[in-house]
């Protein structure tokens, strides 16, 4: 692997879920694993397609109770090509001598690389090489070209090209036992001699989605082909068949067009499918301007890092969520799938991961973290019902969401460990609402868009934060306000030890973020134009009394403590027991799944201090220490940010890194006060997917908010660039070890390149679109920049005067040493950055 290269030596067949995942090619619209064309779901190889946002339900009754799951669907198969030569087996990796095998993502380009030489059973030597695309231009066309060399015989070959609709959704193996055919057939047939079109249905959802294919003989040096055609209700294929001299080679091109009932713009999709095919230029053409729109791409997403093997990992990353939010999510109403479109764990649902994606996207394109959040939006009236249905005001978002935001958590679960159903009580996991409100408030810091705040972003707080405010109950004995029967972050703490009723109380992670959402939905109406924030009250019905009433629970909201100063995870935390983790790690070889060894075992998280993953810690990872100790300061809550390094070494004691964003967020916790151990769990978070950690859980699509998250730690946590309180921090404290970061970033209609080495930041701006980017601060103190080297010069455009704002050639803003000397005058140089500041 170099640093824009994923290179796979050899076939491995127990490998190749993993690598399927990893090799997903996508666009935002769609994405396709990285299975080889001429493999079925099996036990080696799953394909998948996946279109966002094509969701189905499907029920079934589990020990008597009728279950019902939404699924993202896999869509018919488009990849499917294979050969036999003459008359022989068709050709499967399995049956033959494999000579040399590389498989190669080119991540630069976003092409999927393979090359073959094997001997087949009649002892002939052929060379099969392929590539493949799925269009970062043109979202709905895909293309794979193969090219085939009869290296030492001659003979006929015979191509199969299909799409192929008989395909379920069967990549996860717990929900196997479930139904998992979501698709029926509609039509398959050949539109012309070259095209093929098949037209299939979700069996609930009633989406369409065509596909249609083109497969064409491109070159070789004996013109004969003969075509025929094969159909079944829900596959059609071509078979091409013509001959081969001894050393001919011979190269086929498939395109492909996909379109669903979903798109816009289109008549129907099958019309859409025909059409599009009809205009697609060759393959050839096809990719170089595929390969030009990731060109544009990496332009925005542009990040060197000295150190090789760490930038190889960033890359990939980012190339992933690259492919899985992407421009195209713009126009359509999708939200981000946790596994991203490349595997259907979670079963395609949206949970909170976004918290850990968006600060990558608002900072490089900010229109798709935009777009995305008005997924959030269209499902608010499912959310204000929820919140009715359970006796709340105000709305309470699902903590699994999808096609229409209803809650899609299971209601039971299959331990794989035991063989049995256990009850899944996850959705009380309220604190999805304080990740939608924070993301809404991030997007705002990073691109100031005050239209969106006013018209979409202000709605989402407001009511959020009037459902935290119904949630809320006061108790007497404290004269505090609590929140009771949630879960929090820690997944394994489902309630308390043999309680009849699910659920904890006060998790402090809630609470606190509560009465942050609570004063931050003060603020923005206070933000708000008159006529907007009169027309948003009166819509929401939302009285003076009410707002009196946030600012009262902002104040009041409980928070646990242990008796040494400590944030207690959740009240009743202190009680628990100790865990053997000494013990378990000797039992067994991985305990990161606690949940499922305990429940195997008859016994249960519920009793232990243990964690899933960081759940108080979050706190930090959120917030500032200026912010935390600020906001535990309002509710009454005296807190010395020096607290931060015990509270982080208690937990980190007592966590079982059970989920793959465990890993970022203790990096990022820890990158102030424990450079080294942030390293290890930074590399840990590179290494979630790259090397499966969870030991098969990548198979079944990547972790999306590790991956994001990792760009994050480098960015936020190891460059310090932040964005608050209408201002962009840089607070590096940078690992030597990797070198010097450079990265391009957008920050309010402005595009700067940040550079940092150690503790030193260089900014330098390209020419903007508006105002000047407002001062970078530095451990709290405005840079004291040389004189900004922005001019304005007024341009008239086409009638219209614009003023550009342009930076003077050959001066870097701002300069560094300047901050670091102007901290050591005032005596604050060990502050700067200060030990912990997160
Ligand atoms: C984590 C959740 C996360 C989900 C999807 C789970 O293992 O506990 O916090 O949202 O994975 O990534």
């Amino acid at each position: 692997m170099t640093t824009w290269r994923l290179i796979y030596h050899g076939f491995a067949p127990e490998e190749e879920g993993q690598r399927e995942a990893l090799c997903t090619l996508g666009n935002g619209y769609l994405a396709t694993r990285g299975a080889v064309p001429e493999s079925q779901a099996g036990d080696v190889h799953y394909p998948g397609t996946y279109v966002a946002g094509c969701y189905n339900r499907l029920r079934d009754s589990v020990n008597s109770q009728s279950v019902e799951n939404e699924s993202l669907v896999n869509v018919p198969n488009w990849l499917p090509l294979t050969f036999r030569i003459s008359g022989g087996p068709w050709f499967a990796l399995s049956d033959v001598d494999v000579l040399a095998y590389r498989q190669e993502l080119d991540l630069r380009r976003g092409i999927l690389i393979r090359v073959v030489r094997f001997r087949d059973t009649a002892g002939r030597t052929t060379r099969l090489a392929q590539r493949r695309f799925v269009h970062m231009e043109c979202e709905h066309l895909c293309g794979l070209q193969t090219t085939l060399v009869a290296e030492d015989w001659a003979g006929t070959l015979e191509v199969r090209s299909a799409l192929d609709g008989t395909v379920e959704n069967t990549g996860v193996e717990r929900y196997r036992k479930l139904s998992s055919r979501h698709l029926r057939p509609v039509r398959a047939e050949a539109p012309d001699d070259e095209t093929l079109l098949l037209v299939t249905a979700t069996t609930r959802s009633y989406i369409r989605i065509a596909q249609a294919a083109r497969t064409r003989v491109v070159r070789q040096h004996n013109g004969d082909v003969g075509r025929s055609l094969k159909a079944g209700p829900d596959w059609v294929a071509h078979h091409l068949v013509t001959d081969l001299l001894l050393g001919a080679s011979i190269t086929i091109d498939k395109v492909v067009a996909i379109y669903t009932s979903r798109d816009r713009a289109i008549f129907e999709p099958a019309s859409a499918a025909v059409n599009a095919l009809a205009r697609a230029p060759d393959f050839d053409e096809l990719l170089e301007r595929h390969v030009r729109a990731w060109d544009r791409l990496w332009q925005r997403a542009r990040v060197e890092i000295g150190h090789a093997d760490t930038l190889r990992v960033i890359r990939l990353h980012l190339f992933h969520l690259l492919q899985t939010a992407s421009e195209h999510c713009v126009d359509l109403d999708v939200g981000v799938p946790a596994r991203g479109l490349h595997g259907e764990a979670y079963r395609g649902h949206v949970l909170w991961d976004e918290l850990f994606v968006f600060p990558i996207l608002n900072l490089r394109l900010p229109l798709i973290t935009r777009a995305l959040l008005r997924y959030r939006y269209r499902r608010l009236p499912e959310a204000r019902w929820a919140a009715r249905e359970q006796g709340y005001a105000g709305a309470m978002f699902p903590w699994q969401s999808g096609s229409d935001g209803r809650e899609e958590s299971q209601h039971i679960h299959l331990n794989p460990f035991s063989g049995r159903w256990v009850r899944d009580t996850s959705h009380l996991q309220r604190h999805i609402g304080i990740a939608v409100a924070y993301n809404v408030w991030q997007y705002y810091q990073a691109t100031g868009d005050d239209e969106f705040l006013s018209h979409y972003g202000a709605e989402m707080i407001l009511d959020i934060a009037r459902f935290w405010g119904s949630l809320a109950a006061y108790d007497h004995g404290r004269d505090r306000y609590v929140i009771r029967g949630v879960m929090g972050p820690d997944e394994f703490h489902t309630g308390y030890p043999d309680a009849p009723e699910d659920g904890i109380d006060n998790n402090a992670y809630t609470n606190v973020m509560a009465a942050w959402v609570l004063l931050r939905a003060l603020e923005v109406l206070d933000m708000l134009p008159d006529v907007r924030r009169g027309e948003i009250t009166e819509s929401l019905g939302l009285s003076q009394e009410e707002t009196l009433r946030w600012e009262e629970i902002s104040r009041r909201l409980y928070v646990p403590f242990h008796e040494d100063g400590i944030i207690s995870q959740f009240e009743g935390y202190q009680d628990l027991e100790e865990f053997d983790w000494a013990g378990y790690h000797e039992k067994y070889a991985d305990i990161r799944r606690l949940d499922r060894l305990l429940e195997a075992e008859g016994d249960s998280p519920n009793r232990y201090k243990l964690s899933k993953q960081a759940d108080v810690l979050m706190l930090f990872y959120l917030l500032s220490a200026d912010e935390l100790s600020g906001l535990l300061d309002h509710l009454g809550y005296p807190w010395d940010p020096g607290n931060i390094p015990r509270t982080i070494d208690y937990y980190l004691a007592r966590t079982a890194h059970g989920s793959t964003l465990s890993a970022v967020v203790h990096a990022s916790v820890l990158a102030r006060a424990h450079r080294h151990r942030a390293l290890d769990y930074f590399i840990e978070a590179l290494r979630s997917d790259i090397a499966d950690i969870q030991g098969g859980t990548t198979a079944e699509g990547i972790h999306l908010a590790a991956m994001a998250g990792s760009v994050d730690v480098l960015q936020r946590c190891f460059a310090g660039v932040e964005v608050r309180g209408d201002t962009l921090w840089l607070n590096p404290y940078w690992p030597a070890e990797l070198g010097v970061l450079e990265f391009t970033m957008r920050y309010r209609r402005h595009t700067l390149t940040v550079r940092i080495a150690g503790r030193t930041a260089r900014v330098s701006a390209g020419a903007g679109g508006g105002r000047p980017p407002r001062r970078p601060m530095c451990s709290r103190r405005p840079m004291r920049c040389r004189p900004v080297r922005y001019t304005a010069t007024p341009t008239a455009t086409r009638g219209r005067r614009t003023a550009r704002w342009s930076r003077v050639p050959g001066r870097c803003w701002p300069a560094t040493r300047t901050c670091r000397r102007q901290c050591h005058r005032s005596g604050t140089r060990r502050r700067c950055p200060r030990p912990v500041s997160r």
